[in-house]
C-alpha cells in the first residue's frame, strides 16, 4: 500500500523502527502495509522521540511513526483528574503515544517533545500486566492517543481483543473519537470492554478538534456500536464555557436512546497548570480557555460557573439517561 494514501492527505513517509522491534507481528505488518515509506532503523526510539528542537507543530500535520518495543512500565495508575467510573481503582496503558487528531485542548499538546505516533509493538508485555491487576478495576486503553483512530495504521484491536476476553474481571475502556464503524463488525462485544465515545457540539469540533469526525459522525458510530451490542459509554468530557450546549444535547439524545447507553462521563475542562503553559506555547488558539482560572495547581473554569452550567446540563442528561449512569467529575 502507498504510504501517500493513507492518514488522508497527512502522508506517512518516514517510519523509524527500534532494531528491537524488528522482531514482532505488529512491526512486519505495518512495514508490509507501508512498503513504499523510508525505515530508518534507530537504537532506542528516545533517541529521535525525545530530541530538542523538533517542530511540534509541523509534526502534527504530518506525523512519521515510530516503532518500538517497550521496556519499563506498561501499566500506570490513572490521574484523579480522570473519571473512574465507579470502578474500584483506575489504570491506563499506552500502546500508543500521540494521536493523528490535533484536538487543541489535549494534554497531549506539548507534553512531549515529538508529535510523531510512538507505536508499542510488544502487547503481549502488557498483556502479562493485565492479569495482574486486582477485580474490579479499570484500564483505560486509548490514553494517550485514540486507538480506534489509528486502527487502520496500526490495529491494536487485532492483538489484544483476545486478552481483553481472557481477563474478565477487570474492565477495559477504548475511548475515542473516530467514526471508523466498519473495524467493529469484525470483534463480538464483550462484558468488560466498553466502548467511550466523546461527544461535543459542532461548534466546539471546529474551533478546537482539528481533524476529527463530524458530530453526526460520530453519534452514527455510536449507533452502530450499539446495535451490535457493544457497551457504550458517552463522555461529555471536557465542556467549555459554551451556551451552545443545551441544544447539543438535546440534539445527541434526540438521535441516541439514552436508556441504551452504558453510562455518562461528565466534566469540565481541566488541566494542570505545568501542563497547561506547556499546551500555550504550542497551540495557535488557546481561547478555549478564556475564562479559565486556577485553582489548586488546576486550569479550570470558575466553581461558580460549572456549577450553575452544571445544573443545566443535568437538568436535560437526566431527562434521557438514569441519574444512577452519569459519572461527574
Ligand atoms: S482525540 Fe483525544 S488523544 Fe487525540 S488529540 Fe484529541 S483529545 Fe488528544
Amino acid at each position: 500500500m502507498s504510504c501517500l494514501k493513507n492518514l488522508s492527505s497527512r502522508a506517512v513517509h518516514r517510519i523509524y523502527v527500534e532494531e528491537d522491534a524488528f522482531g514482532y507481528d505488529i512491526t512486519r505488518k505495518v512495514l508490509k502495509k507501508y512498503s513504499d515509506c523510508d525505515i530508518v532503523k534507530i537504537n532506542n526510539y528516545k533517541d529521535v522521540f525525545n530530541r530538542t528542537r523538533q517542530s511540534f507543530s509541523l509534526q502534527k500535520k504530518f506525523p512519521q511513526l515510530i516503532l518500538a518495543v517497550k521496556k519499563d512500565t506498561f501499566i500506570y495508575e490513572g490521574s484523579p483528574m480522570c473519571q473512574n467510573f465507579g470502578h474500584q481503582s483506575y489504570y491506563y496503558a499506552t500502546f500508543m503515544v500521540n494521536c493523528i487528531f490535533d484536538c487543541q485542548y489535549c494534554f497531549l499538546q506539548g507534553m512531549y517533545n515529538s508529535s510523531n505516533i510512538v507505536c508499542f509493538v510488544n502487547v503481549e508485555d502488557f498483556a502479562k500486566e493485565f492479569s495482574r491487576m486486582e477485580c474490579g478495576s479499570m484500564i483505560a486503553l486509548s490514553y494517550e492517543t485514540d486507538l480506534i483512530a489509528h486502527h487502520n495504521i496500526v490495529p491494536y484491536l487485532e492483538y489484544i481483543y483476545e486478552y481483553i476476553k481472557a481477563t474478565e474481571n477487570v474492565a477495559f475502556e477504548i475511548r475515542t473519537k473516530s467514526a471508523n464503524t466498519l473495524i467493529l463488525s469484525k470483534y463480538m462485544p464483550l462484558d468488560n470492554l466498553i466502548l467511550a465515545y466523546t461527544l461535543t457540539p459542532q461548534k466546539i469540533i471546529d474551533s478546537y478538534e482539528r481533524f476529527t469526525p463530524n458530530l453526526d459522525a460520530r453519534i452514527k458510530a455510536v449507533n452502530h456500536a450499539l446495535d451490535l451490542g457493544f457497551k457504550v459509554r458517552i463522555c461529555f468530557d471536557p465542556i467549555f464555557a459554551d451556551e451552545d450546549y443545551e441544544e447539543f444535547f438535546q440534539h445527541v439524545f434526540e438521535k441516541i436512546d439514552g436508556k441504551r447507553i452504558n453510562d455518562i462521563g461528565y466534566g469540565f475542562f481541566r488541566m494542570p497548570k505545568e501542563q497547561y503553559l506547556k499546551a500555550f506555547k504550542i497551540s495557535d488558539s488557546i481561547v478555549y480557555a478564556k475564562d479559565c482560572v486556577e485553582e489548586d495547581g488546576v486550569v479550570t473554569f470558575p466553581e461558580k460557573m460549572i456549577t450553575e452550567a452544571t445544573k443545566i446540563h443535568m437538568d436535560i442528561i437526566e431527562y434521557f439517561v438514569d441519574k444512577e449512569k452519569i459519572y461527574i467529575l
